[in-house]
């Protein structure tokens, strides 16, 4: 749960429980005063009945003690009467649930078992410790305060005004009395002294001057509560009125039941809503898992999901003896552009279906990259091929599969305790290995490709100080003309010799400085040294050369490109023929509209434009018919192939055909044969560069063997027509 939710939650609560804690406060407190008056009134009625009564019988016991002429002198010639009287009235008092006490004594063991009457003997202080009852019914009356409820009064009324009535005949002596059970047995006397702590004498004395009459308290929670009173005189009666009152809305701690209840509902509404809403919660974050984390056209686990996906699978099973694969469709946006969208979709829809059906937790990574788990087998590569081509044919048809190049990344678990994302970034770097491969399909992750990694994380952190520190190096690949008049020339290539990490050709950082934009730098760097070598050459008196120099894409289309360029070229005195702008295929492949009149600008500016790489893209054609290029640079990979393909012959051929009535000198890269120089001489190829001449070398090796003057020198000692 968000934690502002929570925090929702708990304000909430808070504000209601206040609200009910006021209300139940309220609540108890007009409870309290209706229930107390209630209870007073009842003490009032009762405590008049018991009078009335206890004035009666004891007009008539006096009746009866006159006439019969019993005399108080003597200890009590007629027990029987006496006591008869007394158990009359004791019987009349009990049933009106009131008792009759005397301080010190004890008068009925059924009633006092609870209610224990002590008596100080030094101070003349009646203490009444009254015991606890957890009873929810509420006794009421006179010395019955009990702890945990609040509702208990002690109401202490001095009976002795009508009882001295009775008194008087029974009455032992002025210092002594004595209470007689039923029988006329002494029960109690006035002799009994009692070991009060000191602590309630204190209290005693404390309560002391308490008027005795109409005492009223009411007991705390929890309190032991005593009753002290003074005790006029010792032979003094004591009307306890015990009235039983009952509050059926009271409960736990003194909270009505209703209350209780009315808040039992609503935090238990509260704990519903709460429920429901966590509920709701977790409903909404699997859906919302569901729409994040699924690929919506194949169902497959998509990347953000994979993130989940992948380790807790990999923690479910065993997944020893298998191999984690990313595999990817080369070039698949041709079969989008050739087919239209809804083909590709079906094309990724078939191949992820086999993934679900035949392999383990099926990923697409990206468009047309899927990652799943197989079982290893030596020919896994091949048998995965067939399981997407043949479920391709069947569901679409042949012709589709010859446009289906799958390259894969392999990263075979060996160790249980491998962490997912190693698994995941060794098959993906794999995959990029393989992808960057021309002829084979698939790589197997290992410590190489580790270490790749490694190299690439110092690239990155050294490279910021490698220009400061001047570690990139200009290297130089002549390129010589045929027939030779033509001259020399030459491609500039960037080198790093790193303090830390040794000499790096550019394959090594050129692909992470155009990831991370700095290639830009070193790109304007080695533009910025080859027109300084020209400026050096041009005042030196020498014939200057034509310098190639490569343009990233990254670099051609970073902001301000054109303004950094010019301002940098103003710098210098060069004309800017001399200086051929290297431009690959690909840099058109997106920005289309913004490079075209940039490839212009560059043009007008003076700049000689080469397109790289030709015939590695798939736009070849186009460009020639838009871009005013100057030389076209014929891929690599043509020669090889040319070696074994007539086709490819055919195809340099009327490239240079072409090429040479739309007036574009052509260049043919990567010449390393005796051969290849003889075709492409036929072929009337206007510039050779490769190492059947020479491999890159650096600049000051280059100026000092193949400039202008040496060229005589170089013809004679490395015709290579003679080697
Ligand atoms: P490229 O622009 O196509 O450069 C030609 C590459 O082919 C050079 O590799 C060169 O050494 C290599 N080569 C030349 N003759 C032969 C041959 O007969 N056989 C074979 N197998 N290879 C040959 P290098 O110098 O390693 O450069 C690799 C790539 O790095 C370049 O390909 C270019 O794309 C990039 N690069 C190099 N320097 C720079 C630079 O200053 N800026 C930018 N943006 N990229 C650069
Ligand atoms: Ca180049
Ligand atoms: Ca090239």
């Amino acid at each position: 749960m968000a934690k502002k939710k929570v925090l929702i939650y708990l304000l909430t609560f808070v504000v209601f429980v206040g609200f009910l804690t006021l209300y139940t406060v309220n609540v108890i407190r007009t409870t309290n005063t209706t229930d107390e008056q209630k209870i007073l009134d009842t003490i009032e009625i009762s405590e008049m009945q018991i009078q009335r009564n206890i004035e009666y019988i004891a007009k008539g016991l006096q009746l009866e003690l006159s006439e019969q002429k019993i005399n108080n002198e003597h200890l009590f010639s007629d027990f029987e009467t006496a006591a008869e009287s007394i158990s009359e009235m004791d019987a009349y008092l009990l049933s009106s649930e009131g008792v009759l006490y005397q301080p010190g004594g004890v008068y009925d063991q059924r009633k006092v078992d609870r209610q224990v009457m002590r008596r100080s003997d030094e101070d003349g202080y009646g203490v009444f410790s009254i015991s606890q009852t957890k009873s929810a019914v509420v006794d009421v009356g006179i010395l019955i305060p009990v702890s945990q409820q609040p509702y208990y009064f002690v109401r202490v009324i001095k009976a002795e005004h009508f009882l001295t009535r009775v008194t008087e005949n029974i009455h032992v002596s002025d210092k002594t009395w004595a209470l007689f059970d039923e029988w006329g047995n002494q029960i109690s006397t006035l002799a009994e002294s009692d070991n009060k702590t000191a602590r309630i004498r204190e209290k005693a004395v404390e309560y002391a001057n308490d008027p005795v009459n109409n005492q009223y308290q009411k007991a705390g929670f929890n309190q032991e509560y005593s009753v002290y009173f003074k005790i006029p005189s010792p032979e003094a009666w004591f009307l306890g009125n015990e009235i039983k009152y009952t509050n059926p809305e009271l409960s736990f701690a003194g909270i009505p039941e209703q209350t209780m209840l009315i808040f039992g509902m609503l935090v238990l509404m509260f704990c519903v809503i709460i429920a429901l809403d966590v509920i709701n919660d977790r409903d909404k974050k699997k859906e919302l898992f569901r729409v994040s984390n699924v690929d919506h056209l194949t169902k497959l686990t998509n990347s953000t999901g994979l993130e989940e996906a992948l380790p807790e699978y990999m923690h479910k099973y065993p997944l020893l003896g298998y191999d984690f694969i990313c595999m990817d469709i080369a070039a698949f946006s041709r079969i989008n552009t050739m087919f239209g969208y809804s083909t590709g979709d079906m094309v990724l829809c078939t191949i992820a279906n086999v993934i679900k059906e035949r392999y383990l937790c099926g990923i697409r990574v990206n468009a047309d990259c899927f990652a799943f788990f197989v079982k290893h087998s030596d020919d896994v590569i091949e048998m995965l091929e067939t399981s997407f081509y043949d479920a391709v044919e069947k569901q679409m048809g042949h012709e589709y599969n010859q446009m289906l190049v799958f390259k894969f990344g392999l990263y075979p678990l060996t160790d249980n305790k491998v962490a997912w994302r190693e698994v995941y970034n060794g098959a993906m770097l794999a995959l990029k290995d393989a992808k960057k491969q021309r002829r084979k399909n698939q790589v197997t992750f290992d410590d190489n490709l580790k270490n790749d990694t490694d190299l690439k994380r110092n690239i990155e952190i050294n490279m910021m100080h490698a220009l400061s520190k001047e570690e990139f190096v200009v290297y130089v690949q002549p390129q010589l003309g045929i027939p030779k008049e033509e001259g020399i020339r030459g491609e500039t290539l960037i080198r790093w010799q790193s303090e830390f990490m040794g000499f790096l050709p550019p394959d090594k950082f050129i692909p992470i400085f155009e990831r991370n934009g700095f290639v830009v730098e070193t790109d304007f760097f080695m533009l910025a040294s080859a027109l300084d070598f020209l400026q050096k050459q041009i005042k030196t008196g020498e014939r200057p050369i034509t310098l190639a120099v490569n343009q990233s894409k990254v670099t051609i289309t970073f902001p301000n490109y054109y303004e950094r360029l010019k301002a940098l070229v103003e710098q210098y005195d060069v004309p800017l023929k001399y200086i051929e702008l290297e431009v690959t295929e690909s840099t058109l492949e997106n920005d289309w509209e913004k490079i075209v009149p940039l490839i212009h600008s560059l043009k007008r500016l003076g700049f000689s434009i080469a397109m790289d790489d030709f015939g590695s893209g798939f736009s070849s054609l186009n460009t020639l018919r838009i871009l005013p290029i100057d030389v076209l640079k014929i891929d690599r990979t043509f020669l090889y192939e040319s070696d074994s393909s007539d086709r490819s012959k055919i195809i340099i051929n009327n490239i240079i055909r072409m090429s040479k009535e739309l007036n574009i000198k052509v260049v043919c890269e990567g010449v390393e044969t005796k051969e290849q120089l003889e075709f492409l001489k036929e072929a009337k190829c206007d510039i050779i560069q490769g190492y059947y001449y020479s491999r890159p070398i650096p600049l000051e090796k280059f100026a000092k063997e193949y400039l202008p003057q040496n060229k005589s020198k170089f013809f004679q000692d490395r015709n290579p027509e003679e080697s």
